[in-house]
């Protein structure tokens, strides 16, 4: 054995552990010993219909087993699997799968319609779970062992700054992100994760390798459902839940005057900026936030507040973790403390690139560093603080706003729904910056009343110069805000803008 390999992860677990449950969903659990049969047997069908060592395999699929079993039957194959978004459109999918030169799709049987239009737009070998389930099997020679710097993964990112980069994802980098996760958060053996987060991102995604590396059930839900996910929480022994901040708010209102049982240890916050409110109910009823900070291109969090720091550094998303490094870089010098820049990452959870991107991995990873083109600074205790994405920076009168701060404090308006700020191009000061709010039906609010709350919370130069009201906000796939969109919106003059207040 190379030092670079490892047996099968999967085979591994269901030798130390074979009947602890592997997967809980909906009525179903699954122990580790079926999941390894299972994910075999499909490895063996995929083989049936064409899929080899190196094949890049598309999976398209709502949260389900059929999809966890796939993820393994990939690593028993030595394919390459490139898990697509199921809210894309058509069209977005065909691009995905011909960008990263994917010779097959397999997807649920509940996507059919999508996957009607996909065929009709591209040669790519299609089939259906249930149509995979019917083939008969043909021997295979499996891949025994894992070898770390082999590709596991082709995910792409949202594509919320552009068109979303196919990130590639090897065993190492899933390996590291789990034991490094492990290293801050500890592990015990009465851990149970809840994910209602989709599988084809990679907060979901990974903690399937954390289970079978930990040897910890996965709580798989098809999607977020917010009396489901308490009730589990209260009553199912969940000891773990990834959540983005709309899920952390929702679940925090279910809770109510309530608590969590002890075996619950902690809400793993991550994927976008958490509102500092959000962050402050939570610590004030002791529920355990832990704020994270990652990307696709880091296989999940790499900067993570320990649970000891949750209630002293609200706000924070704490310490690069223990494989890792994080550093601020301004014109490639590093920043003094609390000073923003950009936030660069580096450790072994770090892609080595972005697929067939040759152009944007020069200017992306440079000495083995990523720049992740998000905006923070480290306090004086080396504690990360993001601020935003660098390419929304507003440059009014040559001060620098970032839209987040504007947009976390009119977020506090009961009033105000949903915000977007960006900045609008100015004779005077350059470039202002201006809101677009979704108004709360049962109110009617009025330019004044939107500056007299925010007038004491921001600097004059800060204050949103205009205000537009719309119905909703742009949001790509993930739900994450496409500020470039709003740029457009004010171009254009589209209707989607009612009036301005
Ligand atoms: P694209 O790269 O295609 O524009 P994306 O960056 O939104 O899309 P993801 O990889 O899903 O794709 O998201 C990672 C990004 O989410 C980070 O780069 C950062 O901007 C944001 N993010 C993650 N965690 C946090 C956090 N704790 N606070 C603020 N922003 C965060
Ligand atoms: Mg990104």
């Amino acid at each position: 054995m190379s030092q670079e390999t490892m047996p099968n992860w999967l085979d591994k677990r269901a030798k130390l552990t074979p009947n602890r449950v592997a997967i809980y969903f909906e009525k179903e659990s699954i122990t580790f010993e079926q999941l390894r049969q299972q994910s075999l047997q499909l490895a063996k069908k995929l083989t049936t219909i064409g899929v080899r060592k190196g094949t890049h395999l598309a999976v398209y699929g709502h949260n389900s087993v059929d999809f966890v079993r796939c993820v393994h039957a990939i690593s028993y194959i030595g394919a390459v699997g490139v898990f697509l978004n199921t809210k894309l459109t058509a069209k977005e999918i065909v691009y995905q799968i011909e960008d990263a030169q994917c010779n097959y799709v397999i997807y649920d049987d509940a996507l059919i319609e999508q996957m009607e239009c996909v065929r009709d737009q591209t040669e790519v070998t299609a089939c259906s779970f249930s149509a995979l389930q019917r083939i008969t099997i043909t021997p295979f020679e499996r891949k025994e062992e894992v070898d770390l710097a082999d590709l596991h993964t082709i995910l792409y990112t949202s594509g919320t700054t552009g068109y979303p980069k196919g990130v590639m994802l090897s065993y190492g980098n899933h390996w590291w992100s789990a034991v490094s996760s492990a290293l801050n958060l500890g592990i015990s053996d009465k851990d149970e994760w809840l994910v209602a987060m989709p599988l084809f991102h990679v907060g979901g995604l990974s903690t399937l390798f954390k289970s079978v590396i930990y040897g910890m059930p996965v709580h798989l839900y098809a999607s977020f459902d917010v009396e489901a996910v308490h009730e589990a929480i209260m009553h199912q022994g969940v000891s773990h839940v990834s959540v983005v901040s709309l899920m952390a708010n929702r679940l925090l209102k279910r809770l109510g005057e309530g608590q969590y049982p002890s075996c619950f240890r902690c809400m793993l916050l991550g994927g976008g900026p958490a509102a500092k409110p959000l962050l402050e109910r939570a610590a004030m009823k002791q529920i355990p936030i832990i704020q994270t900070y990652g990307m696709t291109e880091t296989s999940s969090q790499i900067v993570t507040l320990s649970a000891e720091d949750a209630l002293k550094k609200i706000g924070s998303a704490g310490k690069a973790l223990f494989s890792a490094e994080c550093k601020i870089m301004i014109d490639y010098q590093e920043a003094r403390p609390n000073e923003v820049g950009e936030i660069v990452v580096k450790g072994p959870m770090v892609t080595k690139g972005y697929y067939n991107r040759p152009d944007v991995n020069a200017q992306t990873i440079i000495d083995g560093w990523l720049y992740t083109g998000d905006a923070g600074y480290l306090d004086e205790d080396g504690y990360l603080y993001v601020v935003d994405r660098r390419k929304d920076l507003i440059i009014s009168g040559g001060e620098n706003i970032y839209p987040a701060e504007i947009e976390s404090v009119l977020i506090g308006m009961e009033a105000i729904n949903e915000v977007g700020v960006i900045g609008q191009e100015d004779c005077k000061w350059g470039q202002v910056p201006v809101a677009f709010i979704v108004v709360n039906k049962s109110y009617e609010v009025t330019f004044d009343e939107v500056m007299e709350y925010t007038q004491p919370k921001l600097a004059k130069y800060k204050l949103p110069k205009r205000i537009y009201v719309v119905s909703s906000l742009p949001r790509n796939a993930s739900n994450k805000l496409m500020r470039r969109q709003l740029a457009e919106w004010l171009e254009r003059g589209d209707v989607r803008i009612e009036h301005a207040l």
